[in-house]
């Protein structure tokens, strides 16, 4: 299980978490918010490349910081920044990101194979990352994500600037793997995890308003027959800004 407790965070004087509390047990979680509204500070503090203010991040009740090194080999975090790794191919990358993470010497070629047919990069493994398309950018940090078999994924908007068809790939693809494990996705697009996420966070500047079923978070907002009547409830007001920021990206 992954608990956090009172997880705040501020820029300067900017808040960006207030008091996060949450329980996570095997299933996928959609993290649904605006862009603003504090999700990839979250998924920062989850992954431990970024310290909160106050609060914890406890792994099966242990703090991940005591958990040190033996904490990579559980996570598995494609963050939502892309193109650092232009240069590199497919496969050099995920050979890269298996040393990383610690996968043994005999083991690393079986497993980039493995994640490469997973998210069906294997055509254009040799070829750089500089030149895919942004679906084949996501697919192959969603397969380095994955590689390991981590109990515990973080994929950061993992949908964000791809055409509905590789929106719905990719949402097939996270639920192929969800049995027995934790996986959190951000997003800010409510059809991306509305059927597929057991649970939904709405995460509102910086606060968890809920964390509850699709099915009860429309039970709750009155009159909201779908996630994103719930959404545009919750969020409508700010929604202009936010979505002419994103489409502009
Ligand atoms: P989201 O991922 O939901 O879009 P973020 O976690 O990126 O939200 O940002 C939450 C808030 O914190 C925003 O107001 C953002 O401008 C601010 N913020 C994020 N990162 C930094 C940073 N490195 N320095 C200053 N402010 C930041
Ligand atoms: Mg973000």
């Amino acid at each position: 299980m992954l608990k956090l407790r009172e997880i705040s965070k501020s820029y300067g004087s900017k808040q960006a978490l207030s008091s996060v509390s949450l329980e996570l047990t095997e299933g996928i979680y959609g993290l649904l918010g605006p862009n603003g509204a504090g999700k990839s500070t979250l998924m920062n503090i989850i992954t431990g490349n970024l310290r909160p203010d106050t609060g914890a991040v406890m792994w099966e009740e242990e703090e991940i910081r005591s958990l040190g090194v033996k904490y990579r080999s559980i996570l598995g975090y494609a963050p939502q920044q892309q193109g650092l790794y232009d240069a590199f191919s497919g496969r050099d990358f995920l050979k890269y990101m298996a040393v990383l993470k610690g996968i043994s010497r005999k083991h690393i070629r079986e497993e980039v194979d493995r994640v490469l047919s997973y998210v069906n990069l294997q055509e254009a493994a040799d070829s750089a990352i500089g030149t895919y398309s942004g679906g084949m950018k996501q697919r192959i940090l969603i397969a380095q994500a994955v590689m390991g078999n981590p109990g515990l994924i973080i994929l950061d908007e993992p949908t964000a600037g791809l055409d509905p068809k590789e929106r719905v790939r990719i949402r097939e693809k996270i639920k192929e793997i969800s049995r027995e494990k934790i996986i959190l996705v951000s997003t800010h697009v409510v059809s991306d995890i509305q059927s597929i996420a057991k649970e939904i966070i709405l995460l509102k500047e910086g606060t968890v308003i809920d964390q509850d079923t699709v099915d009860a978070l429309c039970g709750k907002y009155k009159g909201a027959d779908d996630l994103e009547q719930v959404y545009m409830h919750i969020f409508g007001e700010q929604e202009g800004e936010e979505n002419a920021s994103t489409d502009s990206l």
